[in-house]
């Protein structure tokens, strides 16, 4: 048997960060499970799929091999052998991901890549659906939360980091965020939502450090 921790939680709350931080406290694997939704948007945007067409697109996420890597802290994904993991942080891709992860099929079929590589590893996995449907048994399960203030802050950061010259405006970004918390939060198939047995976390004034610690903290508490 191997252990799970699901971590779920909005757009910008510092998911990935935080699991990323703790798998490698643990020595454990990490899956980004939005990359997987990602990853069929960006080959969806490629090939030039109208969003709307549902057959194409379950077409699409059943012909498509998404492979993921985590190595030496560094997460990665492949969408048939090809190195996607910067192409689909996007603006495209933000823009019409929670469209795509609307679609039964598609969450059917990622929902199943998921629950398979968290049977092979220890694993600390991310998301929206984590903790309610990919894995309801994980043996710890988080809800990550910030203000929108905050999340937007961060995201905003994010992208000045990766790229200097973006002329992306602090209000886009957290309308942006906002828009798809309310898709991803009022979807009809597993829409984001705390878990019942799921600890929550306001990281509005914490550090990264200081969630860590929090999380580390109840872990062992529950050994
Ligand atoms: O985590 P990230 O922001 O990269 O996720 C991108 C999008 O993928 C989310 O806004 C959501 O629409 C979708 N998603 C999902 N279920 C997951 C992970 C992500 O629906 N488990």
């Amino acid at each position: 048997m191997t252990i799970s921790i699901a971590i779920d939680g909005p757009a910008g709350a510092g998911k990935s960060t935080i699991a990323k931080m703790l798998a490698k406290k643990l020595n454990y694997t990490y899956l980004d499970s939005g990359a997987m939704y990602r990853a069929v948007t960006l080959c969806a945007l490629d090939k030039d799929i109208n969003l709307a067409n549902k057959e194409k697109l379950s077409e699409l996420v059943k012909l498509l091999k998404i492979d993921v890597e985590y190595k030496n802290n560094e997460f990665k994904i492949y969408a048939d052998k090809d190195d996607i993991t910067n192409k689909i942080r996007s603006d495209e891709v933000d823009k019409n991901v929670s469209t795509i992860a609307q679609i039964k099929i598609i969450r059917d079929e990622l929902v199943e890549k998921q629950r398979k590589i968290a049977q092979e590893k220890n694993i600390v996995m991310d998301g929206r659906d984590i903790g309610t449907r990919v894995l309801p048994n994980a043996d710890y399960k988080f809800y990550i939360t910030a203000s929108v203030q905050e999340r937007a802050i961060r995201r905003y950061k994010d992208i000045i980091k990766r790229d200097e010259e973006s002329d992306k405006a602090f209000k886009e970004v957290k309308q942006e965020i906002d828009r798809r918390d309310k898709i991803d939060s009022n979807r009809e198939h597993s829409p984001l939502k705390k878990a019942e047995d799921a600890i929550e976390i306001d990281t509005t004034d914490l550090t990264k450090k200081e969630v860590l610690t929090k999380i580390l903290h109840i872990i062992k508490k529950g050994e």
